[in-house]
């Protein structure tokens, strides 16, 4: 079972419902940050890193002793990746999204593969949790890649919570596609509000069924909840400001851990996500 946590917006709590949720559940879990751009829950999980990788994706390199400038390549790349100036073939890596077109098309076969680095991926435990994190090379734009490398560790055996990156854009979906039930973690906000509509567009797109938690939600209107009601998402668990929630976070602390009640709580939203998948399969 995969189970995505997201939010249309960032700040919203969504690591903190991650990371509880994860060790929460057992034996048999798996936590993937895939927020490779801003990678936190290890700060909560604390894991003991056995593994580090460096992630590289192929981008071409010209052998111009080999090329005649014929053009084939920058006729099929869609992402204007590599074009012929003068005599000159010019590849821009950061353009290139690894579609391998370029070295297909090439007559004489002047183009390469060499790696771009894109970051790294750790991996590590903690008690019963397998932890995998990515993090970006500083500079890198394209995350998607790294993203679905980390997801490339999932284990399809027990269950596995992906902590997605904020926002809806391409870093959002490469996080949800292919899970099981998207978690959305919202506040009762009018930006809590605004972004969610975004993120529930977006799973409803990639047709997963969804759920919400409301985190602060003590705080502000009810229109979150009135939306809620009118898509037919479930509240799957609202968690009200508590000033000792906020402190256990800046201590990185897991609120299953220091405060009582709340594991359950926990276990609890994890049930009413496989009944939700149960009832759906
Ligand atoms: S690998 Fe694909 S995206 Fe990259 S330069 Fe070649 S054709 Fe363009
Ligand atoms: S397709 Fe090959 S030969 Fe033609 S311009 Fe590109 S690199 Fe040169």
């Amino acid at each position: 079972m995969i189970i995505s946590i997201a939010s249309g917006k960032g700040g919203t709590g969504k690591t903190t419902v991650a990371t509880n949720l994860a060790v929460s559940i057992g034996s048999n879990v798996q936590l993937l940050d895939c927020d490779v751009e801003e990678p936190n829950s290890h700060l909560f999980i604390n894991p003991v890193f056995e593994h580090t990788e460096t992630i590289t994706t192929p981008v071409p390199e010209v052998d111009e002793s080999k090329c005649t400038l014929c053009g084939k390549c920058a006729e099929i790349c869609q992402f204007k990746a590599i074009i012929v100036i003068g005599n000159t073939v010019l590849p821009f890596e950061e353009l290139c999204h690894s579609c391998g077109g370029c070295m297909k098309v090439c007559p004489e076969d002047a183009i390469k593969e060499k790696g771009r680095v894109l970051g790294i991926i750790q991996k590590g435990r903690r008690n019963g949790l397998e932890f995998i994190n990515g993090t970006l090379r500083v500079g890198e734009a394209m995350s998607p890649p790294l993203i679905r490398k980390v997801r490339e560790f999932s284990n399809q055996v027990g269950v596995t919570i992906i902590d997605a990156p904020p926002g809806t854009s391409c870093p959002v979906i490469a996080s949800m596609k292919g899970a099981d039930f998207v978690l959305l973690v919202t506040e009762p906000t009018p930006f809590g509000l605004h972004d969610l509509k975004l993120a529930v567009e977006a799973v409803k797109i990639l047709g997963i069924p969804c759920g919400l938690v409301i985190n602060r939600s003590d705080m502000g209107d009810d229109k979150v909840r009135t939306y809620a009601g009118q898509e037919s998402i479930p509240i799957m668990m609202e968690i009200p400001f508590d000033r000792r929630i906020a402190e256990a976070y800046s201590r990185g602390e897991l609120i299953v851990e220091h405060m009582p009640g709340w594991r359950e709580r926990f276990i609890e939203l994890y049930r009413s996500i496989e009944k939700a998948i149960g009832t759906l399969g």
